[in-house]
């Protein structure tokens, strides 16, 4: 492997060299230079943006416009159709109330086993206010691909919300011809590319989507971001998610005359060193790309993958054709939540439980399930640690 993982750009591998962070998936740890850029903006630029006349609010304006032309760049979009949201959840929960659909009962909301929770209860909740239909696309126990979704969509069929990644088998799904067949059916399609960005160059305006999101945690940023993508048709006809200050052209006692471009998804004061740090985030995330991480995260993977495997005492779950470094699994002897304390007692932070994804565990009928996710940090040594530490496990507590 010629990669090196960049550990001592992480405080967290220097103070905690012992602690072999697996839960990226959930929350990648975040580099110097990402809390250097934050706190740099912090020190010598954050004031409001858009509306000071003063200089320091200017440099605030010119920072959160810099980051939104960073982010649109990193995923081969245009500026003016960026807008930075508080989380996928979030957008996920504005898109949802603000599509521009002219609901009638029985109209259909296709989703698969597979979403994680901000991707299923927004529509849940839309679906109980309009009366309306949520079909799931199932996700095949043997392969982790998603199964047959021709026969779910149809003319009733108004929106089809998928995830580009699962967060608990890592399976990254070709969506490409669903979403094109869903745009045939003039349905709305919406990407939550959340478990997606950290892994490979998205390109936007390629998936045939209406709109792309996901949270700069997920991608060596920091929490309260999220970039949403939307197509030129979608920004024209959504209302705003959130009403209030920063999108209006004049306000009356009575009305308000709102801003027509991007902006008008922002309002309120947004969270200017969330968003410098998502743009941050991908710059470093692109640069360690182009030094062959996403090869190195593969190797590793493999390497647990084939480790894991030899282990009869452990069921993994199928990760599809394309992955991201993401490997679950259970145990019939041990609990997925007594796996994780006991690993957590060998300083092997890996996440047990239903991954905000119940429905897919239902559809399996299991429980709960460990998850290892990996990042840049990670590396053999670590794998090593782990595989030993489940096997002292095995050695100790199996019957
Ligand atoms: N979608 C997927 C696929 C996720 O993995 C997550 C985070 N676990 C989310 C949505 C929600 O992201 P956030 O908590 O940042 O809103």
């Amino acid at each position: 492997m010629s990669y090196q993982p960049p550990l001592e750009q992480f405080e967290f591998c220097q103070q905690q060299p012992e602690l072999a962070y697996f839960d990226s998936a959930a929350s990648c740890q975040v580099p110097q230079s990402v809390l250097t850029k934050l706190l740099d903006y912090y020190q010598h630029q954050h004031a409001n943006v858009h509306r000071a006349s003063y200089a320091r609010g200017r440099a605030a304006t010119q920072c959160y416009e810099q980051a939104r032309r960073d982010c649109a760049q990193a995923i081969g979009a245009t500026a003016a159709q960026v807008s930075f949201q508080a989380s996928t959840t979030s957008a996920l929960n504005g898109l949802a109330q603000q599509l521009p659909v002219a609901w009638q009962a029985g109209d259909e909301i296709l989703l698969s086993s597979a979403e994680h929770h901000a991707n299923i209860l927004p529509w849940q909740r839309l679906a109980a206010q309009h009366d309306l239909r949520l079909r799931f696309i199932s996700l095949d126990r043997a392969s982790g691909e998603l199964g047959e979704w021709q026969h779910l969509l149809g003319p009733r069929t108004k929106v089809v919300s998928l995830t580009l990644a699962s967060n608990i088998t890592g399976t990254r799904f070709a969506l490409e011809p669903i979403l094109a067949a869903a745009q045939q059916q003039g349905a709305w399609t919406i990407v939550d590319a959340a478990q997606a960005v950290a892994h490979e160059q998205l390109a936007v305006t390629q998936l045939g989507a209406d709109a792309v999101v996901f949270s700069a945690h997920k991608a060596y940023g920091v929490a309260g971001c999220a970039v949403l993508w939307l197509s030129q048709a979608l920004l024209a006809a959504s209302e705003p998610f959130t009403v209030g200050g920063g999108i209006v052209t004049g306000v009356t006692k009575s009305h308000a005359n709102l801003v027509t471009g991007i902006h008008k998804f922002e309002a309120g004061t947004p969270n200017v060193g969330a968003a410098v740090a998502a743009a941050s985030g991908l710059a470093w995330l692109q640069q360690q790309q182009q030094l062959g991480l996403h090869d190195y995260l593969q190797a590793l993977r493999q390497q647990l993958w084939q480790q894991l495997q030899q282990r009869a005492w452990l069921t993994l779950l199928p990760t599809g054709k394309q992955h991201t470094p993401v490997i679950a699994f259970y145990s019939d002897e041990f609990q997925a939540h007594d796996i994780a304390t006991w690993l957590d007692q060998h300083q092997i932070a890996v996440r047990a439980g239903h991954h905000c994804a119940q429905i897919l565990l239902q559809d399996w009928q299991l429980p709960a399930v460990v998850r290892v996710s990996l990042a840049a940090y990670n590396t053999p040594a670590q794998i090593e640690r782990l595989v030993a530490a489940l096997d002292a496990g095995w050695q100790l507590f199996a019957d």
